[in-house]
C-alpha cells in the first residue's frame, strides 16, 4: 500500500473538520466535501480558530500555522473531489442508508488503491463495505470528539477488510499523532456500546428527576474523575448524534436496555442539539 498523502474528508461537521484539519496539520493535502454550503464555510472558520489556538499554547505563530494548514485545504460540494485521493474519510450524519450511498458514490470516483473509511460511531462497517465493489479496502476509523485532542483512533474491520487496509489505517492514524486501538464490527464497537448507555443514563436522570443537571455532571466528575460530565458530553457530541447511535445499538443488538431516553428523543425533535445548535442540556454562545 502506497504512502497516504492525499486525503478526502466526505462531511464537514463536527467530526469531518477536525478530522481534516489533523491531516493537514501533518503535511497532507485534504480535499473537504460537504453537500450543505454552509457546513464548509462553517469548518473553515472552525479549523483556522482552532489552528490559531493550538499554535499559541505551543508557542508557535498563530498566523504562519493557519496559513499553512489553509494552504493545504480545498473545500467543494462533489465528491469527484476524491478522484485522486489515497484515503477517504468518511463523516457524515449517523444513518445506514445515508453512508451505504456515500460510499457508493466515493467507491465510484476514488482511485482503485484508495481506502475508504467510514468514522461512524456505531454502524456495521460489513454493511457499509457492502455498497461498494471494493469492501477488502472499507474499513471503519473512529476518530474521537474533539479531533485535534483526542489520542484515540477506534479501527474496526469489517468481515471483509484486508490486513494491507488495517495496516494502511494504523500507520496513517499513527503518522497523525493519534493511538489506533483495533475493536471487533459489532454495534457500536467498544466505545460507545459502553459510553452511549452511560449518556442514556443520565439523561433518564434529569428526566425523572433525580438531580439537576449541574448535580449529575458534578458527581460524575467529582466522584468518577470524569474530565467532563455525561450532558456535557451529549452536548458536545451532539444530541442528535447520540440518539441515532442509541437507535442503532437498540435495534442491531436487540436489547431494550439502550433505548434511548424520551427526553433526548423531544430535546432532538425541538432542535436542542447541544453545542452545535446552541442549546442542549446547556447553553451556550453561537460562534
Ligand atoms: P454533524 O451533524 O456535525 O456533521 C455532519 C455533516 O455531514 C454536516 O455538515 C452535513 O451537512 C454533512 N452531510 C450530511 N449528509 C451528507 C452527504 N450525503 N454528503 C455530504 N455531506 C453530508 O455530525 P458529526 O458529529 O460530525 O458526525 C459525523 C459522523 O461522525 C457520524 O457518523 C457520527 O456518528 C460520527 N462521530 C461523531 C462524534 C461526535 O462526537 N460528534 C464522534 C465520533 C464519531
Amino acid at each position: 500500500m502506497a504512502k497516504i498523502e492525499t486525503v478526502g474528508v466526505l462531511g464537514a461537521g463536527t467530526m469531518g473538520n477536525g478530522i481534516a484539519q489533523v491531516f493537514s496539520q501533518a503535511g497532507r493535502k485534504v480535499f473537504v466535501v460537504d453537500s450543505f454550503p454552509g457546513a464548509l464555510e462553517k469548518a473553515k472558520a472552525g479549523i483556522d480558530r482552532s489552528v490559531r489556538k493550538l499554535a499559541e499554547k505551543a508557542g508557535k505563530d498563530p498566523a504562519a500555522e493557519a496559513a499553512a494548514v489553509a494552504g493545504r485545504l480545498t473545500f467543494g460540494p462533489d465528491v469527484s473531489a476524491f478522484e485522486g485521493c489515497d484515503l477517504v474519510v468518511e463523516a457524515i450524519i449517523e444513518d445506514p442508508a445515508a453512508k451505504a450511498d456515500a460510499f457508493r458514490k466515493i467507491d465510484a470516483v476514488a482511485p482503485a488503491h484508495a481506502v475508504l473509511a467510514s468514522n461512524t460511531s456505531s454502524i456495521s462497517i460489513t454493511r457499509i463495505a457492502a455498497a461498494t465493489k471494493r469492501p477488502e479496502k472499507v474499513i471503519g476509523m473512529h476518530f474521537m470528539n474533539p479531533v485535534p485532542l483526542m489520542k484515540l483512533v477506534e479501527i474496526v474491520r469489517g468481515h471483509l477488510t484486508s490486513a494491507e487496509t488495517a495496516s494502511a489505517v494504523v500507520e496513517a492514524s499513527k503518522a497523525v499523532g493519534k493511538i489506533p486501538v483495533e475493536a471487533s464490527d459489532f454495534p457500536g464497537f467498544v466505545s460507545n456500546r459502553i459510553l452511549m448507555p452511560m449518556i442514556n443514563e443520565a439523561i433518564f436522570c434529569l428526566h425523572e428527576g433525580v438531580a439537576t443537571r449541574e448535580a449529575i455532571d458534578e458527581v460524575m466528575k467529582l466522584g468518577m474523575n470524569h474530565p467532563i460530565g455525561p450532558l456535557a458530553l451529549a452536548d458536545l457530541i451532539g444530541n442528535d448524534v447520540c440518539l441515532a447511535i442509541l437507535e442503532v445499538l437498540q435495534r442491531d443488538l436487540g436489547e431494550d436496555k439502550y433505548r434511548p431516553c424520551p427526553l433526548l428523543r423531544r430535546m432532538v425533535a425541538a432542535g436542542l442539539l447541544g453545542r452545535k445548535s446552541g442549546r442542549g442540556f446547556y447553553e451556550y454562545a453561537q460562534k
